[in-house]
């Protein structure tokens, strides 16, 4: 018998986990994401860095398909993306997403903000989200939070609280969108420290963030972004020693 492989199992065989082929999107006459293409293995952390404006964001959009692309393919595990409908809510909580703005409910306490995609989307009864809820509140450093609103935590404990959330789901990978740039100093390691965590643990990750501690210490890769282009990846060691285009030079030259 012949056998066809489909794009299921060259993923699967691959272990890429997040495959980008020549993905192009544009916002009107700006050309956003230009011809991008980048595999994100199983449990790698990719961080994902440059000037503001290169379209670090509206990569982590298409990702979850909170953004459209024009052209080119996107797949997750193996699967495209579907254009809506429930697989694509299936899909998209394979993603888990966590912003600069922590995007709480702030009428849910925090043990509901954290049990309520599970209940919604992936069909957990009741009491088992609340236990799985409470275990990741633990996890992140919140559990003794989980019966207030959101507004009575600080900026870090509310991050961690959306750090938990998207844990519930079981996502297959998760995208971090600058998540510690609208924290005070210090608490900017308390959420750091989770996701260093969370790396050790083998979550695949993709992290767009100005912390190069972080990515120094967590990135397998860094992927250098500019005016919508891959610029440059390397691991990190390479990067922030011997970046080789003059756009990651003179980026570097201005952060570190
Ligand atoms: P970054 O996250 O790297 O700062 P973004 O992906 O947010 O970059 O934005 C890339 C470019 O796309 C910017 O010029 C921004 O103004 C523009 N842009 C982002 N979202 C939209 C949108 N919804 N409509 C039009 N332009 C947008
Ligand atoms: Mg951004």
């Amino acid at each position: 018998m012949t056998h066809v492989s489909t794009a299921k199992e060259e993923a699967a065989s691959t272990g890429d986990l997040v495959a980008l082929r020549s993905v192009d999107k544009h916002f009107g006459a700006l050309h956003v994401l230009q011809d991008i293409d980048l595999t994100i293995a199983r449990g790698e952390v990719v961080v994902v860095i440059g000037p503001s404006g290169s379209g670090k964001s509206t990569l982590c959009r298409t990702i979850n398909r909170l953004e459209t692309i024009d052209s080119g393919t996107i797949t997750i595990d193996g699967k495209p993306l579907p254009e809506e409908g429930r697989q694509l809510a299936r899909l998209r909580a394979d993603v888990g997403m966590v912003f600069q703005s922590f995007n709480l409910f702030a009428h849910k306490t925090v043990l509901e903000n954290v049990m309520l995609g599970q209940i919604k989307v992936r069909r957990t009864d009741k009491r088992q989200a609340e236990e799985r809820a409470r275990a990741l509140l633990d996890r992140v450093g919140v559990g003794a939070q989980a019966d207030k609103y959101p507004a009575q935590l600080s900026g870090g404990q509310q991050q961690r609280v959306a750090i938990a959330r998207a844990l519930a789901m079981e996502p297959k990978v998760m995208l971090f969108d600058e998540p510690t740039s609208a924290l005070d100093p210090e608490m900017i390691n308390e959420v750091l420290e989770v996701m260093q965590q969370l790396a050790r643990d083998g979550m695949t990750m993709i992290v767009v963030t100005h912390e190069m501690g972080f990515a120094r210490s967590a990135a397998n890769r860094v992927v250098f972004m500019a005016d919508g282009r891959i610029v440059e990846e390397a691991a990190p060691d390479q990067f922030f020693s011997n970046p080789r285009s003059d756009r990651a030079k003179d980026f570097l030259s201005k952060i570190l």
